[in-house]
């Protein structure tokens, strides 16, 4: 058994403030949300990052991020679907999780602001990065 928040919140050792849930995946209420509704989505089995889950599990579980940002929609007219993979991207619980994040006019959240950063070398990283994606 992984010492993870969210597998605790699995097994019902944490409490939590379930919305949805099939077999392969459950949403639950953010205890810390950014906006009324913030929602995480996750899967029922540990894998730290996306990049580490098997390609089927993925997408049964992108079946249940579809089907809460369907349900969020009807609840609020825009949502941020965000997701974090390691430490340097913002990821604090090492279980995967997709946030769900209802928006609201003029509610001000600065969810996505980046600065664009001006790279002389796009022509090198389009290589490097084509390379890894053959592997
Ligand atoms: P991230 O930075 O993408 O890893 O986000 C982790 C999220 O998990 C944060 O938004 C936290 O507020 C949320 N979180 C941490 N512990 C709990 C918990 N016990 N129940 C619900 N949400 C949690
Ligand atoms: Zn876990």
């Amino acid at each position: 058994m992984h010492n993870c928040i969210f597998c605790k919140i699995l097994t019902g050792e944490i409490p939590t403030l379930k919305v949805y849930e099939d077999t392969h995946a459950i949403a639950f209420l953010d205890v810390n949300p950014v906006s009324k509704g913030h929602t995480l989505v996750i899967p029922k089995t540990h894998y730290e990052t996306l990049s580490l889950m098997p390609e089927t599990e993925f997408l049964s579980y992108m079946a249940t991020v579809h089907k809460v940002v369907k349900g969020l929609m009807k609840y609020t007219d825009g949502v941020n679907v965000l997701q974090n993979n390691g430490k340097d991207a913002g990821q604090l619980v090492p279980h995967v999780h997709f946030h769900i994040i209802p928006r609201r006019p003029g509610d001000g959240l600065k969810i996505g602001e980046w600065h664009v950063h001006h790279d002389p070398d796009l022509d090198k990283v389009q290589m490097v990065i084509k390379s890894l994606l053959k592997e």
